[in-house]
Order: C-alpha cells, then sequence, then structure tokens
C-alpha cells in the first residue's frame, strides 16, 4: 500500500486531498502542524508528502529543510502563489515538485502519480518487498518478519531511507540516541552488529547494511539483476 503522508492545517483542503488520494487506492496519514512532521517521519513510512507551506508551529519551508537532513521522501510543496514558486525553488530546499492552490483534485492526483513514479525510478527498498512497522518495531521482508529493539529498528529506518547514503557512527549517534554523551563508536558498532545479525537469521541471507572501511554504514539493497546474471 503507497501511503501519502498529508501537512495541512486547513481542514477543508486536507479531506479533499485524503478523499481523493483514498479513492485511487492511497493509504494517507495527516499531521496539522509543521512542528511534527519530523518526529513522525523518524518512526514511521511515506511514500510521499504533501507539503502546505502556511502552517503552524514551523513552516512547510523549514519542515522540507529538516526532513531533507535524514530522508529521501519525494516531497510535493503545496503553495497558495504561484508568484511563491520562483522564490522556493530558489532557496534550493530539496522539494521535488510544487502545486498550487487553489487546485482541482484530479491534477492534484495527476502530480501525486507522476512524482510516485520519477521517485520510483530510483532503487529503494520498499520496491523488493522490504517494510518497516514501526508500530511493531519490526521489518518485514515478503512473507517473514523480525522484531527488532527500538535502537536497531531506529538505526535501520535511518539508514534505508536514504539507501546508499554513507552515515558515519557519528551522525548515527546524533540521530538515534537521546543521550550522545554516554554513546561511543563501539555501542554503535555492537547495535549493528546485532541488526545485522538478526536480519540474516530471520529475514534474508542479502547483505544490506553494509560497512564503509573507515567511514561508517551505509544501507543498499543487492542489485537483482546483477546477482541473477
Ligand atoms: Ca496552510
Amino acid at each position: 500500500m503507497t501511503r501519502i503522508l498529508i501537512v495541512e492545517d486547513e481542514p477543508q483542503i486536507a479531506a479533499i486531498e485524503r478523499d481523493y488520494l483514498h479513492s485511487h487506492g492511497y493509504e494517507t496519514h495527516l499531521i496539522e502542524r509543521g512542528d511534527e512532521v519530523v518526529a513522525w517521519l523518524k518512526n514511521h513510512s511515506a511514500d510521499l508528502m504533501l507539503l502546505d507551506i502556511m502552517l503552524p508551529g514551523m513552516d512547510g519551508l523549514q519542515v522540507c529543510k529538516a526532513v531533507r537532513e535524514f530522508s529521501q521522501v519525494p516531497i510535493m510543496m503545496v503553495t497558495a502563489r504561484v508568484e511563491e514558486i520562483d522564490r522556493i525553488l530558489g532557496l534550493e530546499l530539496g522539494a521535488d515538485d510544487y502545486l498550487c492552490k487553489p487546485f482541482s483534485p484530479r491534477e492534484m492526483v495527476g502530480r501525486v502519480k507522476a512524482l510516485l513514479r520519477r521517485s520510483q525510478l530510483k532503487p529503494s527498498a520498499s520496491q523488493h518487498g522490504f517494510h518497516l512497522d514501526a508500530e511493531r518495531y519490526q521489518v518485514v521482508y515478503q512473507d517473514r518478519n523480525c522484531p527488532l529493539s527500538a535502537v536497531e529498528f531506529a538505526l535501520l529506518k535511518l539508514l534505508s531511507d536514504t539507501p546508499g547514503r554513507i552515515y558515519s557512527r557519528s551522525q548515527l549517534i546524533e540521530n538515534i540516541y537521546t543521550d550522545h554523551r554516554v554513546v561511543s563508536d563501539r555501542t554503535v558498532d555492537s547495535h549493528i552488529k546485532k541488526l545485522r545479525h538478526k536480519l540474516a537469521a530471520e529475514l534474508t541471507d542479502k547483505e544490506i547494511i553494509h560497512s564503509v572501511y573507515g567511514v561508517g554504514y551505509k544501507f543498499e539493497w543487492p542489485d537483482e539483476n546483477l546477482i541473477n546474471a
């Protein structure tokens, strides 16, 4: 199921977006405040985010920037004014597309589909039937599942959200652990070791978490075509 995160504080617009996306077979989750987005995305996965600009708590531009620090989720900014778009583009926030209010629901769904298609050309873990279930702290692959500890889940979530991106141990510590001072590089290594062990034992013999010598770790799904060639 493809899940779209709607970030919108105007109930009528949120309802239109939700209803049309549902009628086209998408699952949705609504957040009404800008300052709640980062925390939600660190614990849940979304395939695309519709992001309004004028929001309580934190505006959409700041949200976009903050999300790009840890996630490559496709972002479609929703703005009330056409004139704003040039300015937004100039800020290089990392958004993927822009939609102007007022929009027709049909146009919105069309643009969402197009952006999903574009982003799915990039290799991602979910294409391989690999999903993270934040409610149960487990990872699901094909018909198997593997329960993880909270820390292991957070590590896997961070790494798998940006396949190919290399994280140093200190970046992992900053993003994952609440008390940075008591966590050493060895703690990270030991959590990664346990995580790999569980994935290998319960899920797949494919190696998906890779050590990058002298640097840190990255998540990369093996290329099926290369394996089968
Ligand atoms: Ca708004």
